[in-house]
């Protein structure tokens, strides 16, 4: 634990973050709390999107609480975050029945430079502990080549452009014949996953899945 960490545990014991009850744990939510938040489901994607994807799923909604939780990561680097995360993915991911096939993890990957910028992957963060449990290693096949700007200010259409050919598969990596889940924090209109499937059928993978955190799809 980080001593930063240590001292707000101490000087702020663990709540539930989303009623702020006292709790005895870090990374503890209350069960009807916890409960209210998981909504774990099948991402409708269109149908031309089957070309790409075998299934996406999402662990829950991109509001309240756990959105609150991704930005506080994301944007203000507060890794205290992770552990509720990491508690909402186990919990959630019970709803799901994932595949028994998967052969290679691999996360969204960032730019270089917004790597630089933010220090971590939060995806990797985000997915670090249950990943672990599964004895699944996240690969990093994928780099992204082209840094997008921010992408909430751009429409479907204009997010797919702008995402054409911004992933590359890394050298000397290999997909071919081998079946990939993509994880990323959040799934709003799919341009991302998508860009990044794409490569990876190009370079021979046969099934691909995703998994998101959250979505704020319709
Ligand atoms: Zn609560």
């Amino acid at each position: 634990m980080d001593i930063l960490d240590y001292i707000a545990t101490f000087l702020y014991p663990p709540r539930c973050p989303l009623c702020r009850h006292y709790l005895p744990n870090i990374g503890s939510w209350c069960s009807k709390c916890m409960d209210s938040t998981v909504q774990a489901h099948v991402v409708a994607i269109d149908r031309w999107e089957y070309q790409n994807f075998n299934r996406i799923w999402a662990l829950g909604r991109y509001h309240g609480v756990l959105r609150r939780l991704i930005i506080q990561l994301k944007y203000g680097g507060r890794k205290s975050t992770l552990p509720y995360l990491g508690s909402f993915i186990e919990t959630a991911i019970k709803n799901i029945e994932l595949p028994e096939d998967i052969d290679i993890v691999i996360c969204v990957p960032l730019h270089q430079k917004r790597l630089k910028e933010r220090g971590f992957n939060q995806t990797e963060l985000i997915f670090k502990k249950w990943l672990a449990k599964k004895h699944f290693k996240c690969e990093n096949n994928l780099k992204r080549i082209f840094f997008t700007q921010a992408q909430y200010k751009l429409r479907r259409q204009e997010r797919l452009k702008n995402l054409q050919n911004a992933f590359s598969l890394k050298e000397g990596m290999t997909v071919s014949g081998k079946n990939c889940l993509l994880l990323d924090d959040i799934y709003t209109t799919g341009a991302t996953l998508s860009a990044c499937a794409k490569v990876l059928k190009r370079h021979g993978a046969v099934k691909i899945y995703g998994l998101v955190l959250a979505t704020d799809a319709e």
